[in-house]
Formats: C-alpha cells, structure tokens, sequence
C-alpha cells in the first residue's frame, strides 16, 4: 500500500509514480511558489540585518576603518549573522 502524501496538501497520493511528490499540478506549483516566497523573505530579513550591522560600525567607524572590540559592536546590537546562517 501506498502511504505516499503531497507535499503541499498532505492528501494522500493515489495514483502515479512511486516517487511522486504531489497530487496536482497545482499543489506542485503552490509548494514551489511558497517555497520561493520563504527564500526571498529570507533575503529581506538577512538585508535588514547586514544595514543594521553596516550603521553600527559606520557610527564606531566614521573613517570607515579600525578597530572595536567584539563586545561593544554586540552591545549595540550588531548580529553575527554567520551564527544564524546555515548551509542545506
Ligand atoms: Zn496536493
């Protein structure tokens, strides 16, 4: 027996391939949409961080070079965007 689900509507898949993702064409495209819809969110958010970042160390930094401690940038709230980065 098939126990197969659809990615995106979690029917049951009944009919096709063995190893067929969705029931419809339509659930294919709406999964793959939203998909695309959370990466670019993603971007969006990562952006956001990396201004903030970016006005932090141009306030400690007017030149645009030198050398601040670890602590101060964290204390004003500079993310370390490499910690919330992950590679699939
Ligand atoms: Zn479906």
């Amino acid at each position: 027996m098939n126990n197969k689900k659809c990615l995106y509507c979690e029917e049951p898949i009944l009919v096709g391939r063995s190893d067929k993702k969705f029931c419809s064409l339509s659930c294919k495209d709406a999964y793959n949409n939203q998909k695309s819809l959370r990466k670019i969110s993603d971007r969006s958010s990562h952006e956001k961080i990396i201004h903030q970042n970016y006005k932090i160390l141009r306030k400690l930094c007017p030149k645009g070079h030198g050398t601040v401690r670890k602590s101060t940038v964290e204390e004003m709230g500079h993310n370390d965007l490499a910690k919330r980065c992950s590679v699939p």
